[in-house]
């Protein structure tokens, strides 16, 4: 079982109401089993909201509010969902393909807290809870490996 954010799938709980549907991760997902998680949206964040960043160990939306909780308690929720779900069906997690560079989702890489567009070196706060449970993480950007 993968796990996916879903705005690569099409539902529409990006930032702006909108999704980051992605064809190949569409296609994958045909034929392989997968949970689509949001996390910003299970930290009970509402859809559309503000965009957020990390800036050093907080996340701040653009209006400058503190959204570090929020984010904390949805990455929480989702990751204990796909883990549950794989201890229901006896599945393992094969894997994670995530959103590039959100606050939420990006590996590797994400905006720098300036909200200039800037990227720098980092994971979002969901990836980074995947990461510490020995999940292998990709973004849309890479091709699928699996
Ligand atoms: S939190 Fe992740 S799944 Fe939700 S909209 Fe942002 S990038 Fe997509």
């Amino acid at each position: 079982m993968y796990i996916v954010s879903g705005c690569l799938l099409g539902h529409n709980c990006k930032y702006n109401g909108g999704n980051n549907a992605n064809e190949e991760v569409i296609k994958f997902c045909e034929t392989h089993r997968h949970v689509a998680v949001c996390p910003e949206c299970a930290g009970k964040l509402p859809t559309p909201r503000p965009p957020a960043e990390i800036r050093g160990p907080r996340v701040i939306n653009i209006e400058g509010k503190n959204v570090t909780e929020e984010f904390r308690i949805g990455a929480e929720i989702s990751l204990n969902t796909a883990l549950q779900l794989a201890r229901i069906t006896g599945e393992e997690i094969e894997g994670a393909i995530l959103k590039a560079n959100s606050p939420s989702c990006g590996y590797g890489q994400i905006y720098d807290g300036t909200f200039t567009g800037t990227l720098t070196e980092g994971n979002g706060i969901f990836a980074e809870m995947l990461h510490g449970e020995g999940i292998e993480i990709i973004t849309e950007k890479e091709t699928i490996k699996w």
